[in-house]
C-alpha cells in the first residue's frame, strides 16, 4: 500500500494520457483496492498456488514470459514516445566500443538505461521508506551498468518501476535530460511527461500479461 501511495502511483489514476483498455484498468483497481485480480472461477495459479494479488505477480514457475513482454512493451513504449519527440532512441544496440555481450535497453544520444519493474513487496514491507524495492533494484541496475557507462562516456540511469506504478525519481529525471535533447516544441516537463505516460501506460498493459502467464 506505502508503494501504490506514492506520487507517480496516484497520478496514474487521474491522468488522461494514461490509456487503459479494460482489463489493464480492471487489474490496477484490484489491486489498489487489494481485491482479487484472479477470477474466482480460477482457484489456484497454472503451478496450482493461491493465487493472490502478490503471487500472481511473482510467481517464480509462472510469470517469466509474461514478464518478458511487459520488460519489452515498457521499452517499446519509452522509445516510441521518444522517437515522437524528434530524438532517435536505439533498443538494446551494440554499443560500438563495445567487446563484451552487454546491450542495454535504450541509448538515446549519450545517454543509457536499462529498464527493470519489480514488486514493492516483501522490501517495502519491512521498510519505512516507500519505494524501497525500487531503491534496491536501481542499485543493482547502478552497480552493473555504471562503470560500463562511464566508460564509453555515457550517462546511465536505470528506469526503475514498481510494478504497483512507481517510478523512481531519478529515472525521471533521466527522462528529462533525454528530452532536453529533442528539438520538438513542447515544454521538457511536458515532454518527459508524455514519455512517463506512456511507460506507465505500458507497464498497466504488461501487468496483464504477467497475471495472464500466472493463472495459465
Ligand atoms: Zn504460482
Amino acid at each position: 500500500m506505502k508503494s501504490a501511495s506514492s506520487k507517480m502511483a496516484c497520478r496514474i489514476a487521474r491522468d488522461g494520457r494514461v490509456e487503459l483498455p479494460h482489463r489493464a484498468a480492471t487489474n490496477f483497481l484490484g489491486e489498489r483496492l487489494l481485491l482479487p485480480v484472479a477470477p474466482p472461477e480460477v482457484p489456484t495459479c497454472a503451478w496450482g498456488a493461491k493465487p493472490t494479488n502478490q503471487h500472481i505477480m511473482c510467481c517464480q514457475r509462472t510469470t517469466t514470459v509474461g514478464k518478458i513482454r511487459r520488460h519489452d512493451g515498457v521499452v517499446t513504449a519509452v522509445a516510441n514516445a521518444f522517437a515522437s519527440l524528434g530524438l532517435r532512441p536505439q533498443v538494446e544496440p551494440r554499443v560500438a566500443t563495445s567487446r563484451s555481450r552487454a546491450r542495454p535497453d535504450i541509448v538515446v544520444d549519450n545517454l543509457v538505461t536499462d529498464v527493470t519493474i519489480r514488486y514493492p513487496a516483501p522490501a517495502s514491507v519491512t521498510s519505512i521508506h516507500a519505494q524501497k524495492a525500487a531503491d534496491k533494484a536501481a542499485a543493482e541496475k547502478n552497480a552493473q551498468w555504471r562503470i560500463w557507462a562511464d566508460r564509453r562516456d555515457l550517462r546511465f540511469a536505470p528506469l526503475v518501476f514498481e510494478s504497483t506504478w512507481a517510478l523512481l525519481d531519478e529515472s525521471v529525471a533521466w527522462i528529462k535530460a533525454a528530452v532536453a535533447g529533442s528539438d520538438c516544441l513542447l515544454a521538457p516537463t511536458t515532454a518527459a511527461d508524455m514519455v512517463v505516460c506512456a511507460a506507465l501506460s505500458a507497464l498497466m498493459r504488461g501487468n496483464v500479461w504477467v497475471v495472464a502467464s500466472a493463472l495459465g
